[in-house]
């Protein structure tokens, strides 16, 4: 596993750090322009404690991992990522089988929502992470695993990434422009397909 885990640390770290200028532009659109320096900061840490991280089982890393958001981000997205993570987490700790994997996931982003009183449809992270979550839970409930379900959720995650342009943000701080936040992408619904682009690249090219 832990090999497993240090390339998937590594790959979302490096989406993130390649990404950051595009975070901090379109949050200067919508927000107040600390998206990018915020996943950074979070992701920087998880590198940083990459050693630790890799020897724990999965469920637990992935937890540990959403602590550190929740400690070293400021913002929003430090306890909504953080939530997803931890939550995620503990449903792989409890049962790692793939099987149980949209479960789990399922969880995480049920945290979201309860963290931030959000749901699809408000212009956010939800808006890329929900349609995964459902995308996840069908493909396996088909059978469908490696770079064909790596392909189809690259798709959903692109296409709740572009749903966002039109809508008006309901939560978070966008949601103080009312209708002038439409025809912008959300920030964090950014930073979710940015994450869930790369684990898809990553289990395409090496399942
Ligand atoms: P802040 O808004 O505190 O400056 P960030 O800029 O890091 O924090 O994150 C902004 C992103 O967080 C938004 O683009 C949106 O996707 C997400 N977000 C904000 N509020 C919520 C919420 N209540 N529910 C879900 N996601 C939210
Ligand atoms: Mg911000």
């Amino acid at each position: 596993m832990s090999t497993n885990l240090c390339e998937l640390i590594d790959v979302t770290v490096a989406a993130i750090e390649a990404h950051v200028d595009e975070l901090t532009e379109l949050d200067q659109a919508i927000g107040d322009g600390d998206h990018g320096i915020n996943m950074k900061r979070g992701f920087e840490a998880i590198k940083e404690a990459r050693e630790e991280l890799i020897d724990l089982p999965l469920g637990g890393a992935v937890q540990k991992a959403g602590m550190l958001l929740v400690m070293k981000v400021g913002g929003a997205s430090g306890p909504l990522y953080g939530s997803l993570l931890m939550s995620f987490g503990k449903a792989l700790a409890e049962n790692s089988d793939t099987a149980n994997l949209s479960r789990a996931f399922r969880e995480g982003v049920d945290a979201v929502k309860r963290r931030g009183k959000s749901d699809v449809g408000q212009k956010t992270m939800l808006d890329v992470l929900v349609p995964v979550s459902e995308a996840l839970a069908r493909a396996l409930q088909q059978g469908v695993t490696g770079p064909e379900l790596a392909s189809r959720i690259r798709l959903v995650a692109d296409q709740g990434l572009e749903a966002t342009r039109q809508m008006e943000a309901k939560k978070g701080r966008a949601s103080f422009l009312g209708e002038r936040s439409i025809g912008h992408l959300d920030p964090g619904a950014r930073s979710s397909c940015l994450l869930v682009n790369s684990v898809c690249n990553w289990l395409g090219e090496t399942q």
